[in-house]
């Protein structure tokens, strides 16, 4: 009995989750999205927020390495961007022609028998239609995307009712934002010794530790027993400071924070051949384990 048990321990498969990032993860750069997105992003804050064009390649620059991404940093610096008329502009025009159908990923992703739930920082408009044009739908469980992270246009709430969601900085309730309002970041950062601080952000995303746990929580998640998928360097970091297992997905360079690293989300099957090892223990240890509800947003 006592060697029964122990062996049943021994061969517990060491996962029982999938998390994927969504943009350069499931698809290649090679694409173009990212680029897309990059000049749209520029664009919006020329045309929109009427942001000097000079400025915009260093403004998006600090804006995304200090808060996640530039919307998140837009926010933070007292634009009141609209994230449905943000995300509309900046993801309207990209070239989702060049995501083509991708049935050998298809079949990959439907033979594992793990759950597996998307993690973006996009909307999910962008997420439905990546995954639509690569062909993946029904692969995955759930999508935790913005608007699961930031639920529906929370600065405008003013009661602050719902205790589950926990945000940083005070300045939610403030609707409208004139432009002497707006904080200074090129200025900040050429003058380190300024002494004034960064102003936060309401936006939760990656690669905040804070996001990625709430993310985790949303989904019932427990990190120790789940492998995460990004080709994001810094949210690997981050991933792997909350307990994950991670996947550098874009380079076989493992760097610090990566328990992996390959080229190819196609390269997954030689990388970890184990996940599908744990195909045949669940079936005959663990019938019906698959179907776990939990309340993440599709
Ligand atoms: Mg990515």
């Amino acid at each position: 009995m006592e060697f029964e048990d122990r062996y049943r321990q021994a061969q517990k498969p060491k996962y029982d989750c999938l998390l994927f990032d969504l943009d350069d993860t499931l698809y290649p750069l090679s694409t173009g999205l990212a680029a897309g997105c990059r000049k749209n992003i520029g664009d919006y804050m020329v045309e929109k927020l009427a942001i000097d064009e000079n400025k915009i390649a260093d403004l998006c620059n600090l804006l995304y390495k200090n808060y996640g991404t530039t919307m998140a940093g837009l926010r933070a610096i007292g634009y009141d961007v609209d994230h449905d008329e943000y995300h509309s502009f900046v993801h309207g025009r990209l070239p989702y022609e060049n995501l083509k159908p991708d049935p050998v990923l298809r079949h990959l992703l439907l033979g594992l028998p793990i759950r597996k739930v998307i993690f973006t920082n996009a909307d999910k408009v962008h997420a439905a239609k990546v995954l639509s044009r690569l062909g993946l739908e029904g692969c995955f469980e759930g999508i935790i995307c913005f608007e699961t992270m930031n639920p529906i246009h929370k600065s405008t709430i003013s009661d602050d009712e719902d205790d589950d969601i926990e945000f940083v900085g005070s300045s939610l309730s403030s609707t409208t934002t004139n432009s002497n309002e707006i904080f200074d970041i090129i200025g900040h950062f050429s003058q380190p010794n300024s002494g004034s601080k960064l102003p936060e952000t309401p936006i939760v995303c990656k690669p905040s530790q804070d996001a990625i746990e709430r993310a985790l929580k949303i989904a019932s998640i427990n990190p120790q027993r789940t492998l995460f998928f990004e080709d994001s360097v810094r949210n690997i970091q981050s991933g792997k400071r909350v307990g994950l297992h991670t996947v550098l997905i874009g380079t076989s360079h493992r760097v610090k924070g990566a328990d992996y690293a390959i080229e190819s989300i196609h390269n997954i099957k030689e990388a970890l051949p184990e996940l599908w090892e744990a195909e045949k223990i669940s079936e005959v240890s663990y019938p019906g384990k698959l179907t776990v509800e939990t309340s993440v947003t599709a």
